[in-house]
């Protein structure tokens, strides 16, 4: 048995999924009649009480597209140093929206009312960018898992509201967030000017993020995803697996925040762990001393059956997922302990 930690990106459809993806009715998203994308769509804005929603192939393009609807060039985008749009998404930021960015580094990768303010620009000042956006992220990947809550992410929108900013979120795991806080999708809709979240994450889908926003942002998206050559015909299959996993797939998020602490006690008595990041969702960071990179830990845990990434020199990375079930967590516990 393999027990695959790496990400929740590596789950496999379930059965009910497969069905479900299986008998959608298809249609050409190109031409705007595919009538399980366009019902995702409507499901995911309904959800969110936002005006529109485009279905993309990743939480990159999503994201990228957001900040290339929002921004112009020579704009500046404000995001933790630590956010996935600035590390993960191949310098998307400059290539993309020919933007640069402000990187404040907030406790755990979150930002703050205070952090935003000292890196927002004069208008005023020739010299400088125009600030234009921000970006949060939901939960913070980086961070280990850790969330904002609704009265936090109002006191950022609030900043935003003084200066003229545009607030986007980038909600790769925001689910995760949502079953810890119980706060409503409603209120999110109603803070950010445009939300990515990810299916193919927590949620299990093989392929797919849904952008979400005002109906003429979404109409620009579009046009640019068409550029990016990110247009498809039957996506229906993998529309009709994010219509599902959002029916299904959400509550039992709170079972891999459970598997996550668990996996927290255990790794508390290895003598290897040095410390812990608080563990809020279904993200569990270690560190290991010194002496240990963290690239010959995962070589070992490899031979032992149980994979995980490095992230950082000596940090490790453990995430659960659909797919880790409890036989496999007891079953970790012994492996750890060899
Ligand atoms: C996974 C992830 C994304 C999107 O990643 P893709 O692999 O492009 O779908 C965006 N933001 C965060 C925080 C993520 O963890």
């Amino acid at each position: 048995m393999i027990i695959d930690l790496r990400s929740d990106t590596v789950t496999q459809p379930t059965p009910a999924m497969r069905e479900a993806m299986f008998t959608a009715p298809l249609g050409d998203d190109a031409l705007g009649d595919d009538p399980t994308v366009n019902a995702l769509e409507a499901k995911a804005a309904a959800l969110f009480g936002m005006e529109a929603a485009l279905f993309c192939a990743s939480g990159t393009m999503t994201n990228q597209l957001a900040i290339r609807t929002h921004c112009r060039p020579g704009d500046d985008v404000i995001c933790d140093y630590l956010s996935h749009v600035y590390q993960y998404e191949g310098g998307g930021i400059s290539v993309n929206a020919l933007a640069s960015a402000s990187l404040p580094q907030g406790e755990r990768g979150k930002l703050t009312p205070d952090l935003i303010r000292g890196h927002i620009y004069s208008p005023a000042d020739p010299h400088k960018p125009l600030s234009r956006l921000v970006v949060l992220e939901n939960t913070i990947n980086k961070g280990g898992g850790c969330y904002y809550t609704i009265p936090e992410i109002a006191a950022i929108r609030q900043v935003c509201d003084e200066h003229g900013l545009i607030l986007h979120l980038d909600g790769a795991r925001l689910f995760n967030a949502l079953v810890e806080t119980g706060e409503p999708t409603q209120a999110y809709g109603q803070l950010f000017d445009s939300i990515s979240i990810c299916l193919s994450k927590g949620l299990g889908c093989p392929v797919g993020s849904v952008l979400l926003s005002t109906a003429d942002v979404i109409r620009q998206a579009r046009r640019y995803r068409k550029l990016m050559g990110g247009g498809w015909r039957q996506a229906g299959f993998l529309a009709a697996a994010g219509i599902y996993a959002l029916d299904h797939h959400v509550e039992r998020l709170k079972l891999d925040h459970a598997r996550a602490r668990r996996i927290g006690t255990m790794l508390e008595r290895l003598p290897v762990v040095q410390d812990i990041l608080p563990i809020d969702t279904n993200i569990v960071i270690f560190r290991l001393p010194e002496t240990i990179l963290a690239a010959d830990y995962v070589n070992s845990l490899g031979s032992k059956g149980i994979k995980a990434v490095s992230f950082g020199k000596h940090l490790v990375r453990f995430v659960t997922h659909l797919d880790f079930t409890d036989d496999m967590l007891h079953e970790l516990e012994n492996r750890l302990e060899l």
